[in-house]
């Protein structure tokens, strides 16, 4: 018996993504849309900030075990997950934006923090005379957190949010919103790592039920709830990160590059967050599960069409 033996790894958390997150998503999305975003306020509703904390800690978790696996196959020993994933991709490439991947994965990591280790915040608040509330003050209560942290800049102290991604940090606060811009981050480090490292590593489909039809493509099935969502400036937001890591990413995500009238334009193995803009009016969705068009401008490619 001298055959060598077989061998497996445990990373079970990289199923969470694939298998868990995204029900999650869709039980955060209900009471979501019934909110009043005009009111202020300092919570969100019981069922939605439950199924967004427990997905965004699902969520992270699931890159850590994305992390693990691929240091044991390129032999590495880890050490802190937002360290690792951006000094493997930088000694790949001389140019790739180190600082602000950093920033944005730190950021994801500081909101899985808060809920992961139960960050406990003291909220005070005042009604007016119709009992909408007026004022709300939330306090992040000593022993929580670590006040030396070199990353505290990413955070602002007095909205409780971080600064890049705008992630709420105050536990009640975190919602759909917040689980589903952490998701785009998820895409756009997946993809580059798939593009970078090879597909192997990261094997992710995320099989998803949409409008009664399954999806494998988390760009296609984030595409969905775009348009459903009925908070106008979190919209906007959404539209500017995904141009943002167009900008900054699409090159280590492209399979190919050519030149078209003097401009640089890539190709992409398949849909992902960054390359999901409607070719006419660039806004974000416009592949989505039941098909290529846009809902903005109505635009959709022809058969001939180029
Ligand atoms: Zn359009």
């Amino acid at each position: 018996m001298n055959k060598k033996p077989n061998k497996i790894i445990s990373v079970v958390t990289a199923n969470y993504l694939e298998d868990l997150v995204l029900g999650l998503l869709a039980q955060a999305f209900e009471p979501y849309i019934k909110r009043d975003f005009k009111a202020k306020n300092f919570q969100v509703s019981y069922i939605e900030h439950t199924a967004a904390t427990a997905g965004i800690v699902l969520a992270v978790m699931a890159l850590e075990g994305f992390r693990n696996k691929i240091y044991y196959h390129k032999k590495i020993e880890p050490k802190n997950p937002v360290n690792d994933y951006t000094s493997i991709l930088t000694k790949l490439n001389n140019n790739f934006p180190s600082t602000k991947f950093k920033n944005y994965l730190t950021e994801l990591f500081i909101a899985r923090d808060v809920v992961a280790h139960n960050h406990l915040y003291e909220v005070s608040y005042q009604y007016d005379d119709n009992y909408n509330v007026a004022s709300c003050r939330q306090k992040l209560l000593k022993g929580y957190g670590d006040p030396k942290r070199k990353d505290k800049l990413l955070v602002k102290n007095n909205a409780r949010k971080t600064r890049q991604l705008n992630l709420n940090l105050q536990p009640l606060k975190i919602g759909f919103e917040d689980l589903y811009t952490v998701l785009f981050f998820i895409d756009t480090t997946i993809a580059i790592c798939q593009q970078q490292l090879g597909y192997g590593f990261i094997p992710f489909k995320p099989r998803h039920k949409v409008n009664g039809v399954y999806d494998e493509n988390l760009s296609r099935i984030l595409a969905n709830y775009y348009y459903k969502i009925p908070n106008s400036s979190f919209k906007d937001r959404i539209q500017k990160l995904t141009l943002d890591l167009k900008n900054d990413y699409q090159e280590f995500i492209a399979n190919n590059k050519f030149l078209i009238n003097g401009f640089t334009a890539y190709s992409f193995d398949t849909h992902y967050v960054i390359d999901n803009h409607c070719p006419k009016c660039e806004i974000f969705g416009y592949h989505k599960p039941d098909g290529d068009y846009c809902k903005e401008c109505g635009y959709s490619l022809s058969i001939g069409q180029s």
